[in-house]
């Protein structure tokens, strides 16, 4: 079929709730892919930071075809070794305490509220259970998750949303204490906000924070739905900022492809969820477990990890050097990386670099967000810097 007698029969029976790019993709190899027509392009993107090690990576396709002829699915009400394995390498690698399996990052963003307000509530009684989250962040898309979310575009059309949370300004730690009361049992953020446009956290307020959960008793959540596995150059992007949070949630590279979840808990609070208060009928399946596994195997190594920020920076090096009037900086870790562009104008930038063959995401008001496979090669890099020079420097 053609791209276009596919869009009339997607746009006649998929829900528009997308606005997609004039291309439908086919196959994919390395961090190269091929629309339907056969064109070529370089992903700077894995999906939206989800196939970490490309396209038809050998561990990873391996691990996840033996095991789909070994068992593929079985519910929670049984144990399975590639779970137990997932969980151990994650605990292992983060000396966090115990982990749930969930399929999504937003439903694992779902599972780190339900226990931060059980904990409260086990501790406390009722009334503890307001979750402090940052202006500008982004959780998820369930009705919970987009009112914990900090952007009130996403507070519309569905009301009633849960309610217990309130927001604070990134960097400004006098909002946050003004937000935090006797009500609060959580504050729960991303270190590099994504979509909200690539922006790191201060080191500083990151510290200050962590020292304001452990003094009121409150569960410090630090959302790595994007930021984890490996993407910012190290396991986990709280590592880098010397702090240990009671709860970890991830999802996007973890699988490499597939879909999983999963929210780490610290000692503290990692009984908190008991028997029946928290379930999913897919999580942890041997088959996401399986490709999880492969994923770390491959990611969870100090080698491969520094290769992540050594790419990273010749990456943001290199655009620097076009000199471009429309690159305004390069910011983000390791390989999740936005360039600043004027006010407005990613949108449109974007799509000449998707039409020169390079696939590149958006993020904020003004950036052009890079997530490309963590196994991108440098040859792939300088043929994606290649494509990308004419769109900036013309
Ligand atoms: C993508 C994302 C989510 C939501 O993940 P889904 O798998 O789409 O539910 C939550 N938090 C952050 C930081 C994300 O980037």
């Amino acid at each position: 079929m053609t791209y276009q007698e596919l869009k009339a029969e997607e746009e006649q029976y998929v829900m528009q709730t997308y606005g997609r790019f004039p291309i439908a993709l086919d196959h994919g190899k390395g961090s190269a892919l091929w629309d339907v027509s056969g064109k070529r392009y370089i992903d700077l993107t894995s999906g939206i930071g989800v196939n970490c090690l490309g396209y038809d990576h050998p561990v990873l396709t391996k691990a996840i075809t033996e095991q789909i002829h070994t068992l593929m699915h079985v519910s929670n009400l049984f144990t399975t070794a590639p779970m137990v394995q997932t969980a151990k390498t994650l605990v292992s690698a983060t000396g966090m305490g115990k982990v749930f399996f969930a399929n999504s990052g937003a439903e694992s963003n779902e599972g780190a509220i339900k226990i931060a307000r059980k904990y409260a509530f086990d501790k406390y009684g009722m009334g503890r259970h307001k979750i402090v989250t940052l202006w500008n962040s982004f959780h998820g898309r369930t009705i919970t998750t987009l009112k914990a979310t900090g952007q009130t575009r996403f507070h519309d059309f569905f009301f009633p949303f849960t309610e217990g949370f309130d927001y604070a300004r990134a960097g400004d730690l006098d909002d946050l204490k003004s937000k935090v009361d006797d009500s609060t049992c959580a504050i729960m953020m991303e270190l590099i906000q994504g979509e909200g446009g690539v922006l790191p956290q201060d080191p500083t307020f990151v510290k200050a924070v962590e020292a304001l959960c452990r003094e009121k008793d409150l569960l410090l959540i630090i959302d790595e739905v994007q930021t984890g596995i490996g993407r910012t150059g190290s396991l986990f992007c709280f590592q880098q900022y010397d702090i240990q949070p009671d709860i970890v949630t991830m999802a996007k590279g973890l699988g490499g492809g597939v879909p999983i979840g999963a929210v780490m808990a610290a000692k503290s609070c990692c009984d908190t969820l008991t028997p029946g208060t928290h379930a999913t009928t897919f999580g942890g399946s041997p088959t996401v477990c399986a490709a999880a596994n492969a994923v770390l195997s491959v990611v969870n190594d100090p080698a491969f990890l520094r290769e992540v920020r050594e790419k990273g920076a010749y990456l943001k090096q290199k655009l620097l050097e076009f000199h471009s009037p429309l690159i305004k900086g390069v910011r983000g870790s390791g390989l999740m990386l936005g360039i600043i562009v004027p006010d407005g104008q990613h949108s449109a930038l974007a799509q000449k670099l998707i039409a020169h063959g390079v696939l590149v995401l958006t993020a904020g008001q003004n950036a052009i967000r890079l997530l490309p496979p963590l196994t991108i090669t440098y040859q792939e890099l300088d043929e994606a810097l290649a494509l990308m020079q004419p769109v900036f420097c013309s």
